[in-house]
């Protein structure tokens, strides 16, 4: 380590709140899937920031799209109106299918603006009594960490010392239809689950799940809200994890890739059903539709469909999984995954992902461990099949060693 590099991370340890624990490396630049330290090195970002950045680093065409909207108009607040807000509407639903848009700015924001929707939506629509709307949601979730959603995790470096919590979610098993059945009553008004489980180490449901999943909800009159945040904008190599599904869901969550990792802009997406509980007054963010973000999020949009990322990260996420599959290595015990969204999961005795993902970062790959046993492995979605190959060469030496 250089003595820039240490000196950067010491202040940082000194001033700053230890809420995470990044590996030793401090970036000054990106391009597209590659990222490099202040000493000048160069690695391969297998995280894209938890999938913001999709469309990979500074993607040129996001990146005029933000300077040139910054240089004429950048916040107005909802108290006016924008000349993007409209545009980013139309050009998210025509994409989505969707007829509602509610603009926020975090992910964790686009969470608690779906829940204070459906509960209205129980209470005005439904006719569930006062104060009694009931949420199922899954174990092992992670839907971000605003103190309503920590209230329902169930992890507990989540929760623990941060009570007292909010009333009204229930828990069930992920994957688990006789679970989810049971757990439902007449108070519940929604179901909020993500396609694929991403913090929790990339679990993918049993076939036939969400299908079944989406049938109970209809027939119970239960709002189906997907947090496609992590899973969505063509991470799976579909638009929509939900895609896979053969399903649709009644509201959608999106962020983290809506703004290519230049801005953080969400959206909840929906029916006019559910969204349309909202009246002026009862919901609202200083930063949220704000121009600046509206037109990086049609930029953002925009580049993901004219440049056939959703179809690349189909295809190069087969590569990397095939190839993944391949390596022999005793200390391997699966590879899994949905389009450029893998996982490694190792064997306990291993000792933990995070030395391996060490071992990754001295030969210039960049990858997270998850859940001590599991390395994530998620690159932007411009990925190339040489780079891919490159990817696999690295892997297959630091898992066989
Ligand atoms: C990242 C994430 C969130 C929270 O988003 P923030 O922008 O960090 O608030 C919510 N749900 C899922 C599935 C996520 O991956």
């Amino acid at each position: 380590m250089t003595s820039t590099t240490a000196r950067l991370i010491e202040t940082e340890h000194r001033l700053g709140a230890h809420n995470y624990k990044p590996l030793d490396v401090v970036l000054s630049r990106g391009e597209g899937v590659h990222v490099w330290d202040v000493d000048g090195n160069r690695y391969l970002d297998c995280l894209s920031a938890y999938s913001a950045v999709n469309q990979g680093h500074c993607h040129p065409k996001i990146l005029a799209a933000m300077v040139e909207q910054a240089q004429k108009l950048t916040l107005t607040s909802r108290a006016f109106r924008n000349d993007q807000l409209a545009h980013f509407y139309e050009e998210i639903a025509a994409l989505t299918g969707s007829h509602k848009v509610l603009p926020m700015n975090s992910g964790a924001e686009a969470v608690e603006t779906a829940i204070k929707a459906v509960r209205k939506w129980g209470y005005e629509v439904k006719g569930v009594a006062r104060d009694k709307a009931e949420i199922i949601v899954c174990n092992d979730n992670f839907h971000g960490r605003t103190m309503g959603i920590v209230g329902f995790s169930t992890d507990p470096d989540a929760r623990e010392g941060f009570g007292p919590f909010a009333p009204g979610f229930r828990h069930v098993p992920f994957g688990d239809i006789d679970a989810f059945r049971a757990a439902i009553n007449e108070n519940t008004v929604a179901f909020l689950i993500e396609p694929i489980q991403g913090e929790a180490g990339v679990l993918i449901p049993p076939a036939g799940y969400f299908a079944a999943v989406r049938e109970l909800c209809t027939s119970h009159g239960i709002t189906l809200i997907l947090d496609e945040i992590q899973t969505g904008l063509g991470r799976t190599g579909r638009l929509l994890a939900e895609g896979h599904e053969g399903i649709e869901a009644d509201v959608t969550l999106v962020g983290k890739a809506l703004s290519g990792g230049f801005y953080p802009v969400s959206a909840v997406l929906s029916n006019t059903e559910v969204l349309g509980v909202l009246k002026p007054g009862q919901h609202g963010s200083t930063f949220g539709g704000n121009p600046l973000a509206c037109a990086i999020a049609r930029a953002a949009l925009r580049v993901l469909t004219e440049e056939d990322m959703i179809g690349n990260s189909a295809r190069m996420g087969e590569r990397f999984q095939k190839g993944l599959s391949e390596i022999r290595s005793n200390i391997v015990r699966e590879v899994r995954g949905r389009g450029l969204m893998l996982a490694v999961e190792l064997d306990p005795a291993a000792g933990g992902a995070r030395k391996y993902c060490e071992a990754l970062k001295a030969r210039g790959i960049l990858a997270k461990d998850t859940h001590g046993d599991t390395i994530r492995i998620a690159p932007p979605l411009v990925i190339t099949a040489d780079q891919v190959d490159w990817a696999l060469e690295q892997f297959e030496t630091v898992l066989r060693d």
